[in-house]
């Protein structure tokens, strides 16, 4: 931790805080301040503290989709902390703080549908509405009735509905028209008690041929397993698996591409994975992209590899700077546009 701090009427700025082990993939250089906060009253205190130094101010959830320069950030980082779940009904109020995956198992083992399958995702309730998270066919937005936030803009507590939040495929206000603007405090959740669980992934289909109804337990254990097997679910002490998820998003193009793709692939136009996007669009799988440009499982030789269980997740094998993550991004862009025409997208965040 810091090596001086300064003690608020609520919080404790700490300085010079090493920001590496805040985050999965455990790169990144110190923060020049940091705070915990543990409630509302805290991060009001540290976005004022923050203003009246003309200092800027960065939210940090649980650092599982964050890339920090080797630098670090000239800033203070907000680490939200903020605990609690309540129940009211069929409805969850979780403080932002709280870890998503153990929420996840808690809904599942009362028997409540609506995020068995976003089982086994590190990170923090907070962190959830920012990118929609999703996986195995379903998305936060789909659960999310409401969020409490501070805005900073307005220097008050705000409320904002679900459809103020303005989802999509791993977007929200939160990481683009309003970027910066809003500290995530706490999360209202929406599922069904004893609701059916979604099956509508064919990796989880394929699990449960001819079992009618598995259980939302089954579901979500069965979804744990899959992400095991592709190092999407984090190992302590495996390199394998130290990463900040999937690196690329899969990139959405138009339908006319498709022929010159198939063409650079050397296979029928039927045989690209894709999905229908509408309005002449597709998305295609960039791990399919990236292994028919060469850059398969376990590639690579330095510190930043890819994993050798998940062809879309960079692995920090021990040492990384964010220099060796942005040399290894580089490279497989620019392998991937020269083969394709097609240009990837870094899904996680750059701090800095
Ligand atoms: C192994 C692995 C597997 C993953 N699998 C998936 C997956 O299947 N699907 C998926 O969608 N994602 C996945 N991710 C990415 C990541 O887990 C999610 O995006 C997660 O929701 C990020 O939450 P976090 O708390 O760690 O956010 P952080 O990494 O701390 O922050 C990410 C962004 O959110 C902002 N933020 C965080 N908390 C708040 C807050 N309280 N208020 C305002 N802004 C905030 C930060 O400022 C930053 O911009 C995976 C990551 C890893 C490492």
């Amino acid at each position: 931790m810091g090596n001086d701090s300064v003690t608020l009427k609520n919080v404790t700025v700490l300085e010079k805080v090493p920001l590496a082990e805040f985050t999965t993939f455990g790169i990144g250089g110190p923060a020049r301040y940091f705070v915990e906060a543990k409630s509302e009253a805290d991060v009001a205190e540290a976005v004022g503290w923050a203003a009246q130094r003309g200092v800027r101010l960065y939210p940090l959830g649980g650092g599982s989709n964050l890339l920090i320069l080797d630098e670090g950030f000239d800033g203070l980082i907000l680490k939200v902390g903020i605990l609690g779940v309540k129940q009211d009904g069929e409805a969850f109020d979780v403080g932002a703080g709280e870890d998503w995956d153990a929420f996840v198992e808690r809904t599942v083992d009362n028997e409540f549908a609506g995020m068995e399958c976003l089982a086994g995702i590190p990170g923090s309730v907070g962190g959830t509405p920012v990118q929609n998270v999703g996986a195995y066919g379903q998305e936060v937005a789909q659960t999310i009735a409401s969020l409490r936030a501070f805005d900073t803009r307005a220097g008050e507590m705000v409320e904002l509905h679900r459809w103020d939040c303005g989802f999509r495929y791993r977007e929200s206000i939160f990481n683009t028209t309003e970027r910066g603007r809003y500290i995530v405090t706490g999360v209202r959740f929406e599922l069904a008690k004893h609701g059916a669980p979604t099956l509508s992934y064919a990796d989880l289909q394929k699990r449960f041929v001819g079992q009618s109804t598995p259980s939302l337990k089954e579901v979500a254990d069965a979804v744990r397993d899959i992400r095991r097997v592709k190092g999407m679910v984090i190992e302590q002490g495996n390199p394998d698996t130290r990463s900040a998820g999937s690196f690329f998003k899969n990139p959405v193009v138009d339908v006319g591409l498709l022929p010159s793709i198939a063409g650079a692939a050397c296979v029928a136009v039927d045989a690209v994975p894709q999905w229908d996007a509408g309005f002449g669009k597709t998305k295609l799988a960039a791990a399919w992209l990236l292994e028919r440009a060469g850059f398969v499982k376990g590639y690579g030789s330095g510190p930043v590899r890819i994993s050798s269980r998940h062809t879309l997740a960079l692995t920090n094998r021990g040492g990384a700077t964010f220099a060796d993550v942005l040399g290894m991004q580089d490279e497989i862009v620019t392998g991937v546009e020269r083969k394709f025409g097609v240009r990837l997208e870094r899904e996680p965040v750059v701090l800095g």
